[in-house]
């Protein structure tokens, strides 16, 4: 085992007994049997992070053995959906009985939800969080945690906003739906280019939103699913591709750049190979100020 194939769940160690944790996939598991290797069982107090509430990112739950510690503290913001479900609901409903033996409220530790929606920065620990909203088929939420001079950001499961407007057949209706229906029936050229004109400065914005969320981290992890010869058949799926994790990475002046959410039906060897060219690519571009990298199971950063 090279990469590794556990889903999505990482954890950043400020110092202290703080213990901050982003995603509960499966990768949750093996960090749950290490923390219980490091002798403070049943002393955990751990903020838990979550991208969003897909599968990959919550599936690692029930098998998170410090959860099941009485004494064990875990914090879980959770961000919000279109759905109105309970947050508890919504992480604890793949532990119901017919998908699993374990309740939730068997689990021993003492667990808190929080809704999460962006806004302005606040403050947990002495950690500064900024959680922005990303482009998902749900709400997804980024995150830029920074402590003591050094930058962490999470930008996954994203893809490139685009401009809806360059759609001709989907125009109209994407035209009532950002702008409350005006103009469709008197519809002419210079209102289509107009909505064009529009939908790409929007675009832009979102983009430079996504820039300036990891702007100068220390470490960037970032969604890089596809290369950008298999984008055009997966537009639409929220996930984004190794150029343009490179893109945000470069214009952000990150200094590491951790290619995340890799392709499952990707093998290693082909990984290795993307990233061998990728950091080619990157030294071309007269940019060895940015390391470039894929993300391996088990990887430990000091920054
Ligand atoms: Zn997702
Ligand atoms: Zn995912």
């Amino acid at each position: 085992m090279n990469i590794g194939g556990n889903t999505s769940c990482m954890e950043i160690l400020p110092g202290g007994d703080r213990h901050f944790i982003i995603d509960m996939g499966t990768g949750i598991r093996e960090l749950g049997l290490d923390m219980m290797g490091r002798g403070n069982i049943g002393r955990v107090n751990a903020h838990i992070f979550l991208s969003h509430t897909h599968w990959d990112h919550i599936h690692g739950f029930p098998f998170f053995v410090p959860a099941f510690i009485p004494g064990n503290k875990f914090r879980m913001y959770v961000p919000v959906n279109s759905l109105n479900e309970k947050l508890e609901d919504i992480v604890s409903g793949q532990m119901k009985y017919s998908y699993f033996p374990v309740p939730l409220d068997h689990m021993a530790s003492s667990m808190e939800f929080i809704e999460l929606k962006e806004g302005p920065p606040f403050e947990i620990e002495g950690v500064k969080v900024t959680a922005k909203y990303l482009n998902h088929p749900i709400l997804v939420l980024g995150y830029r945690f920074e402590y003591n001079g050094k930058i962490v950001v999470t930008e996954f499961d994203t893809e490139p906003y685009s401009n809806i407007f360059n759609e001709e057949e989907e125009g109209d209706d994407m035209d009532d739906f950002l702008f409350g229906g005006s103009g469709k029936d008197s519809a002419n050229v210079t209102s289509d280019e107009e909505s064009i004109n529009e939908g790409s400065k929007v675009a832009d914005d979102m983009n430079r939103r996504v820039v300036e969320l990891a702007r100068d981290a220390d470490l960037l992890i970032f969604d890089a699913q596809y290369t950008t010869e298999e984008y055009p058949t997966k537009v639409g799926w929220g996930h984004s591709t190794f150029d343009d994790a490179i893109n945000v990475a470069t214009q952000a002046n990150v200094k590491r750049l951790a290619f995340f959410h890799h392709d499952p039906t990707r093998y290693d060897e082909e990984l290795e190979q993307i990233e061998k060219d990728c950091q080619l690519k990157v030294k071309k571009m007269g940019r060895n100020d940015v390391h470039v990298f894929a993300a391996r199971e088990g990887m430990e950063i000091d920054l």
